[in-house]
């Protein structure tokens, strides 16, 4: 079996509504993203011969799902009051709502799915929202 992996990372706030803690105040991460794809076979057309696939390829999809949530608020839907929502949105915060509570192993389990939808072979995610802490997700 081959396995590539490639990461990225991004930068985002989120809480933990219902957490008895600190995680349950807002606060942030640098998100870091390292997804695996595997492969029995190597390619054999001339461009990608000997390749699972083109690090580019994968590289840029996962590079667009971390741009979509860089630098933004990750908020679970419900989490927020109306009011704290429009408030926030009359300063021109940028707001992603995400149906799951907005921890890490959800995140893995996101980055999967989202990247399996796009007809990549992946599988495993692993999200670390501290240098030292890893959520992972994987396919059976
Ligand atoms: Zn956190």
């Amino acid at each position: 079996m081959y396995l590539i992996r490639s990461e990225s990372s991004f930068d985002a706030a989120h809480f933990l509504k219902g957490y008895q803690g600190k995680c349950s105040n807002l606060h942030g991460h640098r998100w870091r993203v390292c997804c695996e794809l595997q492969s029995q076979t190597l390619r054999e057309d001339p461009q990608t011969e000997g390749m699972v696939l083109d690090f580019g390829e994968i590289k840029k999809v996962l590079k667009d799902l971390c741009d979509y949530l860089d630098h933004c608020l990750i908020y679970e839907r419900g989490s927020l009051r109306a009011k704290t929502l429009e408030a926030l949105q009359e300063e021109d915060f940028r707001m992603v709502e995400v149906p799951f509570r907005p921890t890490a192993e959800n995140f893995a389990r996101y980055f999967f799915d989202e990247i399996a939808s796009k007809g990549f072979p992946v599988s495993r995610v692993e999200v670390y929202e501290t240098p030292s802490n890893c959520a992972v997700y994987q396919g059976d």
